[in-house]
């Protein structure tokens, strides 16, 4: 799917009067590509604590270029801001206005990423006030940014330490380009567990992997990266959908699994395909979904009921035949999609929008089952994403949504396939019951 409109605006004359006229002027983001720099240019770290001190010789042994001051024009790739220590709201002001200061020397696809504590804890009020003000200020300035640069947070819980493996990963994946259409979110690491890979080039090597729904759109991108990153994947879709289907395990050397997610067996059939072929089953995506938009008013039970049994009902059912199986990694990893919708709400999806909030109500109450173990359950949601569905769109509807967003255009199904493979690392396992939202920071309010 093309936006024609973002290919206008950064050529020829179009270029110049979108920018007397004060159009939306949306750049191509930076994405990941194997070998390329994790950022553009040198990280600037801001904050006074032992964390601030830590969190930067993290950086340096990457092999970045990392500052504490910048030089008058000097640019930066990103701006990492740590106030993991922080005691009351005045605490604030002297580090985000030294971000201030620095805004406009940051590069093209920059970064800005704050590091701070949980604002859930029982603490004292103005503690949790200032945690909780680092929110507001961040997806501000998330707001204000340009040329692709996005501004993301991890939140720490309160006994997890600046160098935990998850908070390592969290900012590795904020920092590349894995993390392009994220934009004004948290990212919460709630324990210190998790290994680092081998490689972070191929971090699921090794892990064996479910997608289902897997025969195109998000599917089909989410097998790509998986695979790209070194899991074996188990491609699930319809009967219907076998040509397509075995195209994309064929592009990654995976196998297909012919199955109807509302089968009361899937899970039992996922399970024994897993075991059978490779001995093992890591990673499950519940990506298969459907629409059957209208207005309530207007809804049957054929529309309501099938929405709920694909992308809800189907989930709880196979959730619940991996967590009662041995086969199922004692550190295995659940990523459910959900959606924008499922959040705010939207116009003629009643049916998609309480199948999508239910899964975020269904990963949070997993999540808390599964505290104690290894194994990790979390949710994506996509806003709008360029695909078939969304190419479907009315022009005028389709243009508005693009630029509805805080970088001014759709994301791409890599987008959402990349932060699906992240939550699916070992070294996220101090990440669970979250919904991390892949939307641009879309305007769409709750
Ligand atoms: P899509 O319609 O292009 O693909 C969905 C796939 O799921 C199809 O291959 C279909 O055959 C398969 N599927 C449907 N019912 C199934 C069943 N019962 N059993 C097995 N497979 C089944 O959709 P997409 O746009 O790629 O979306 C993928 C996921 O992302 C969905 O859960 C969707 O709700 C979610 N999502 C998409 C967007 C977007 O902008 N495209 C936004 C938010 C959320």
């Amino acid at each position: 799917m093309t936006d024609t409109y973002l290919n206008l605006v950064n050529s020829g004359p179009l270029k110049k009067v979108a920018k007397a006229i004060g159009l939306p002027r949306p750049v191509p983001l930076r994405r990941y590509e194997p070998g390329a720099p994790m950022v553009p240019g040198p990280v600037l770290v801001l904050g006074a604590s032992a964390g601030a001190d830590g969190l930067a010789s993290t950086l340096l042994a990457w092999n970045l270029d990392v500052r504490r001051h910048l030089r008058p024009k000097e640019k930066a790739g990103a701006v990492v801001v740590v106030l993991d220590d922080i005691a009351s709201p005045g605490d604030l002001s002297a580090t985000f206005l030294e971000l201030g200061g620095v805004l406009r020397q940051l590069l093209p696809g920059g970064r800005v990423i704050t590091v701070s504590r949980t604002a859930e804890a029982q603490v004292e009020p103005a503690v949790t006030a200032a945690r909780q003000g680092i929110a507001g200020a961040l997806r501000s300035v998330a707001k204000e940014l340009r040329g692709g640069a996005t501004a993301n947070g991890v939140v720490l819980g309160e006994t997890v330490d600046v160098d935990a493996v998850s908070v390592r990963a969290a900012l590795r994946f904020l920092l590349s380009g894995r993390s392009a259409y994220v934009n004004g979110q948290f990212i919460s690491v709630r324990t210190s567990g998790g290994s680092e890979p081998q490689s972070w080039d191929t971090p699921l090597a090794g892990r064996t992997a479910v997608v289902t729904g897997a025969a195109r759109g998000i599917g089909a991108e989410i097998v790509r990266v998986l695979a790209r990153d070194g899991a074996r994947v188990i491609a699930v879709d319809v009967p219907a959908a076998g040509e397509q289907l075995t195209r994309v395990v064929n592009g990654v050397g995976g196998t297909a699994l012919h199955a109807d997610v509302t089968a009361p067996d899937a899970g039992e059939l996922i399970l024994n395909h897993a075991a059978t072929r490779y001995g093992s089953l890591d990673i499950v995506v519940h990506n298969a979904g459907i629409t059957r938009d209208k207005l309530l008013a207007n809804m049957d039970a054929g529309r309501w009921n099938s929405v709920l049994a694909v992308n809800l009902e189907s989930q709880l059912r196979i959730n619940e035949a991996l967590l009662a199986s041995p086969d199922f990694s004692a550190d295995g990893r659940i990523v459910s999609l959900a959606s924008t919708s499922g959040i705010a709400g939207n116009r003629g999806q009643t049916n998609y929008a309480a199948s999508k909030a239910g899964v975020i109500g269904m990963v949070r109450s997993t999540a808390a089952a599964l505290q104690d173990s290894g194994r990790t359950i979390n949710a994506v949601a996509p806003g709008f994403i360029e695909t078939e569905m969304t190419a479907r769109m009315p022009f005028a509807t389709r243009e508005v949504a693009r630029r509805l967003s805080s970088l001014q255009q759709g994301g791409l199904p890599v987008d959402v396939a990349e932060t699906v493979a992240f939550l699916a690392t070992g070294a996220a396992a101090g990440i669970s019951g979250q919904t991390l939202r892949v939307c641009g920071q879309n305007l769409v309010g709750a």
